[in-house]
This record gives structure tokens, sequence and C-alpha cells, in this order.
């Protein structure tokens, strides 16, 4: 992709951020109108279910060994799904303020205690295809809420993944190992991070990740995710086909 195509497609998503703030409140699951500023209508309230807190949040889907405590807002189902479908396929970078409120919600709720917040970074390419990367614009929301450094290029893909929805569970671990790097080592020393993503599948991306702030000096990693999916390969599914990838 030409730098011209990314420069149209990241102007075309402020410009869809500019004139969503300018729209009145609406729910992020079905842009219904929202007389106040909650992240969901009534319809749509009925079918998000957070966790509570305390309640084990790791997906059955999730691997063994991705290492590192996770914290989510709710499994991966009713209108938080549709919320993270239209957020990260529809075009829709300025749902990253409300789905942001709710990860910022669940980690105050869980007591996420860190020095910085890095997000999942996306391969070039694909942040060329989106405009923005849908973890970076949840960890700046994150970040601003508990007062907390925001580091969102200090990871980077070194190479692209093939698709990890349409692999076995056992294949993708293999698949992201070594596939991401920290820029700038010195950042994360010693720090406590919080690593961002919208959805937890199999861990094996956050596993890789964390692998890369580890071997660079992080003293810690938590995981912090919008949804934790039992399945991504059927969840996913209804998504375009270029929307696979991330
Ligand atoms: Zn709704």
């Amino acid at each position: 992709m030409s730098l011209s195509r990314a420069l149209v497609a990241a102007v075309r998503s402020l410009a869809v951020v500019a004139a969503r703030t300018l729209s009145p409140p609406a729910c992020a699951g079905c842009d219904a109108p929202n007389a106040d500023a909650a992240v969901f209508c009534a319809d749509c309230l009925q079918t998000s279910v957070p966790y509570a807190e305390g309640a084990p949040r790791v997906g059955a889907g999730m691997s063994a060994g991705t290492g590192a405590p996770l914290v989510a807002f709710a499994p991966f189902g009713g209108a938080v799904a549709e919320a993270i479908r239209r957020f990260k396929y529809g075009d829709r970078p300025d749902l990253a303020g409300p789905l942001g409120r709710l990860l910022l919600c669940a980690a105050r709720g869980a007591g996420v205690c860190v020095d910085l917040v890095i997000p999942v970074p996306l391969h070039p390419r694909r942040l060329a295809e989106r405009g923005y990367n849908q973890a970076a614009l949840l960890a700046a929301h994150v970040a601003d809420g508990l007062a907390v450094s925001f580091a969102p290029r200090a990871l980077c893909r070194v190479r692209a993944t093939a698709q990890q929805a349409h692999l076995p569970r056992d294949v993708r671990l293999q698949n992201v190992a070594g596939a991401f790097r920290v820029r700038a080592p010195e950042r994360v020393q010693r720090r406590r991070v919080a690593l961002i993503d919208d959805v937890a599948t199999t861990g094996a991306t956050l596993a890789a990740c964390r692998a890369a702030l580890l071997g660079a000096g992080a003293a810690s990693v938590t995981y912090l995710v919008l949804a934790t999916a039992e399945s991504g390969a059927d969840e996913l599914r209804s998504s375009p086909p270029s929307a696979h990838r991330t």
C-alpha cells in the first residue's frame, strides 16, 4: 500500500471521529440514540454481561502458559462483540471512546497497577488498510484514565503473521512467536506494563508480545482486553475476509 493511500485512510478515520463526536450520543452496539452518555442502549445492555469482579476471565480457548494475569471486561458475545466488530471492521474509530471507558472500568475494578500502557501493534500494512490501530486507540484511553505513561510505538511487528483465526490452536503460538520486537528497550526496562488488545482468544499474540517485553527488561506484563473469546475462529467469521488479519 502506498504512502498516499495510508494517508487517505488516516485522514478518513479522523473525519469519522470528528463527525461522530459532533453527533448525539448513540449506542456502541447498534447506534440507537442514547439519552445519556451510556455505552449501550437498554436492549444491548441486556446482552452485555461483564465479568464480575474477581471472576475467572480466561476463556476456554486460552492456551495454558500464556503466563500473565489477564483482565477482561466481558466474554465475547452479544452487544460487546457487535461493538468490537463495528469498532474494528466497520471503520468506526470513534467507538474507542465508549469501549475505552469499559476497558478502563475493568482495569480499575481489578486494581490494575502499572507504570506503562502499550498496545498490541498492527503490521504497518494492516495499519495502512484500516487507518488506525484499534488496540492503540483503546490503550490511549486506559493510559489517560490510569494517569500512567502511554507508549503506542514501543512494540512493533517485525513480520506479518498468518490469519490467527483460521489456525488450529496449537499452531497459533508458533505462528506469532518472534513476530514482535521492542523498539526502545529503555522505555520498558523495569516497568510494569499493561498490554492492551481488543480480543483475546488463545492468548498467543499476547504471549508473544509479553516475551518481547520481558526480553527487553520489563518488570511485569498484565494483559488487558475488552473481551475473551472461547473460539475466535467461529466468532469472527462473520467479519469481512480482509478483516481476519489483525
Ligand atoms: Zn444498542
